[in-house]
Formats: C-alpha cells, structure tokens, sequence
C-alpha cells in the first residue's frame, strides 16, 4: 500500500506543508483568483522552505529527496483549496525537462533558482494550430552560429505570464514531423520574447495562462535541450510524470468535492429531513463514494510502480482519462446536492467544479488517453 511507504520524515514534512498551506495559501485564495495570479512572494517563501523541486540533487541547490514528497507537496495544495498555484507544473513538469536535458552550464544556471523560486518555469508546447496533435506544431529554432533563432507562437501556457523560464517546443527541422523537433530554454529577457494577454478563464482564475510570441527571438545554442530532433522522444518520457502529476489532482479534487457533497447532505434539511437521507442522494453519495474509492485504489498502485521506477505509461493514460472524467461526475454530483447553493461562489464546491473542468483536457485530451491505450492493445499501427 502506499500508506506503507511514508516515514516519520514524509509525515513531518505534510504536517509542516499541510500548515503552511493553512497560513499562506488558504486564506488568499479569493484575492488571488480576483488578481487572476499569485504572488511571486509565495513561491520566494516556498523555495526558502525547501518546498519547491525538493528532488533536485543537492549540487545545485536541492533536497534530493524522492517523487513521495512532490506528491505530498501536490495534494496538500490541492487540498488547501491552491489548485492555481502553479508549483507542481513547476517542480514536476518543466524543471525536470532541464534537469535531465539541460548542459551542465544551463543546469548550474538555472536550477538553483528553479528550487529557491526566483526562477518560475513553464512549459510552451501548444499552439494555435496544434495541441493534441504535436507534430504539427509551427514554432522554428533555426541554427544562426552560436545561437538559435526563434519564430512562431504558444498558447495556454500555464505559469506563461510570469515565468523566467519556458521550455519550449520547436521544429529545427520542419519537414522531419515528430522527429524534427526539439526543445530549448528561453528565459524572460531573450530578445524577440513576448508574452501576450493573460487568458481569461472558466476555472484556475488565480493561475497565470498565457500566450507567448517569439519573433527572431534569440537564445543562445546551449539552451537546447538534450539533442536536435530528440525532443519528442524526450516529452514522451517526461508525459508519464506530467499525467501522473495530473491524476493526482483528479482524486484529491475528487476527495474533496465527495467531502463537501456528503456534509451539506447530511446538514440541509429539506421536506422534513436532511438531503442526503432522501434515497435518491443516498445512491447518489453511494455512487460517489465508490467512483472515488476506485480512484484511489487504481492511483495509489500506479504511483507506486512509478516510484518503484516501473514503465507505467499505459495504467497512467488510463488513469488520466478514467480520473479526468470520474472527478468531473463527482463534482457534478457534489454541485447537484447542494441545490441553488451550489452556484453560489460562497460554497466551495462552486469553484471545485470550475476547477475540475480542465482536467480531463490538459496535459493530453482523453481521447488521445483512448488513443495510447488502444495503440497499447495492438489495436493501431
Ligand atoms: C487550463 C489549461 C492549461 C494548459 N497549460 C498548458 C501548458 O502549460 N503548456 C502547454 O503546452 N499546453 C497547455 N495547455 C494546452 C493543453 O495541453 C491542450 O489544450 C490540450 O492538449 C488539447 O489541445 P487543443 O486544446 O488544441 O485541442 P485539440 O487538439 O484541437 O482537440 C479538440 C478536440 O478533438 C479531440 N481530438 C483530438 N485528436 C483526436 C483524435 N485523434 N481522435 C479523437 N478525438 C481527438 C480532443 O480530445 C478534443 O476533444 C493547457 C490547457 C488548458 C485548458
């Protein structure tokens, strides 16, 4: 079981997480969404308690502890009602492109910056014209001496408006589809980088998505990741941490809306008894119940293969499609039984069934979750 997994250590640090969240998260949540961004002082203060990138090796700057304490970082957030603080897209998803991709010269860079929060990173892989579909992407990085030229445009960029860093997604090689691209840092002051509007948004209101614009922008040549035309390859291995990343916010929102769903039940009285007691919700708070004991169970033994360093890329899409669309059921659910109330921006559940939209969209659709389970079923070339 994965409870089986987390010492006395993992149970300090949610207990220290868990209160620092209470203290600096919760509370700010409703300006922050209204501000449409957070602070960077949260990810200063984040960073300084070590709870940014805590799996960077300690030569350049981190904890080096394992993915269990991303994890807890990652539900207590949730948790704490932070599902806009884009800290886990930080830590788990762009950082460990450079990471593992990066020059030693980009990693002594940047990392430290990226574990102590002056350094907020995102990730630029979605276009206008491509989203699910990769391979058409637009974006170029032609090679110009020691330096890449960059041209094209991103969209939906999660952390974009603020970010230092953005791992980017581009063609070197245009005419190659997949194996023609590749992936390069460009940091904030890269000449020719522009951000656009911040997004307007159904849910995540306090998260920064944006659009970003790169015209004869110029990056140094050791900002490429890795090599040319690998970067498919490498978003291919970095995707099963990323949907990973995801599921667990499916269960833990999931967690949460069936909590708010089974106390307003039980509290509301209405023709003469509380809602939950009517047998209808009964069945319905029965349904739900079980959709997220099944969620948890199906999670928890996938996180444990992917700590155990187990390929779990086909359980993982599953999971990302199965949770994406259970945690959207429940937080209907969950909205239904709290009656007008539910519409209501004073109750929580409001903004957990906004949030919980995007879920099953980003980070891979899920039909193209359907889709790399059925090619894994000998189904598709
Ligand atoms: C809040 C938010 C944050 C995001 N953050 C980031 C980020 O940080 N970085 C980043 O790069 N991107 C980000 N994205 C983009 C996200 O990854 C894409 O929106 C997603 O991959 C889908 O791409 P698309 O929007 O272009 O939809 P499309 O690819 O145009 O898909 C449209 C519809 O067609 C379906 N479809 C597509 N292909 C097939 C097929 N072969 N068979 C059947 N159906 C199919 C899709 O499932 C979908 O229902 C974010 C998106 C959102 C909403």
């Amino acid at each position: 079981m994965l409870s089986d997994i987390y010492t006395e250590e993992h149970r300090i640090f949610r207990a220290s997480f868990r209160k620092f969240v209470a203290e600096e998260v919760t509370p700010h949540v409703e300006q922050w969404e209204r501000q449409g961004a957070v602070p960077r002082e949260l990810w200063l203060k984040m960073g300084e308690q070590g709870y940014l990138c805590p799996w960077v090796p300690e030569q350049y700057g981190g904890l080096g502890l394992g993915f269990e304490y991303s994890l807890i970082i990652n539900e207590e957030l949730i948790r704490g009602d932070g599902f806009g603080v884009g800290v886990p897209l930080h830590s788990d998803v762009a950082a460990p492109y450079l990471a593992s991709y990066g020059s030693e010269r980009a990693k002594n860079t940047w990392l430290p910056g990226c574990v102590g929060g002056q350094v907020v990173t995102a990730v630029g892989f979605t276009e206008p014209g491509a989203g699910s579909d990769l391979a058409a992407i637009r974006a170029t990085a032609v090679r110009d001496g020691d330096e890449y030229v960059i041209n094209g445009q991103k969209t939906f960029i999660t952390n974009g408006y603020f970010a230092d860093l953005v791992v980017l997604a581009v063609k070197t090689d245009p005419s190659q589809g997949y194996n023609g691209i590749s992936l390069i840092l460009v940091d904030k002051d890269a000449p020719g980088f522009q951000r656009g509007v911040r997004l307007r948004k159904m849910g995540g209101h306090m998260q920064d998505t944006a659009e970003l614009y790169f015209g004869d922008c110029r990056v140094p040549a050791w900002h490429l990741l890795g090599q040319e035309g690998q970067g498919f390859r490498y978003m291919m291995q970095k995707l099963q941490q990323e949907r990973l990343e995801v599921c667990i916010k499916c269960q833990v929102m999931a967690e949460e809306c069936l909590k708010e769903g089974l106390e307003y039940a039980k509290a509301r009285q209405v023709f003469g008894q509380p809602v939950g007691l009517h047998q209808a919700n009964a069945f319905r708070l029965a349904e739900m119940a079980t959709d997220v004991e099944l969620g948890r169970t199906f999670l928890d033994s996938i996180i444990l293969d992917h700590l155990a360093g187990r390929d779990v890329v086909q359980r993982v899409s599953m999971a990302k499609y199965w949770l994406g669309e259970m945690v959207n059921r429940v937080a209907y659910q969950a909205l239904q039984l709290h009656g007008g109330y539910g519409y209501m921006e004073e109750y929580r559940i409001c903004r957990l069934y906004r949030d919980v939209r995007a879920l099953s969209i980003f980070a891979g659709t899920s039909e193209i979750m359907k889709l790399i389970v059925s090619r894994n079923l000998g189904l598709r070339p």
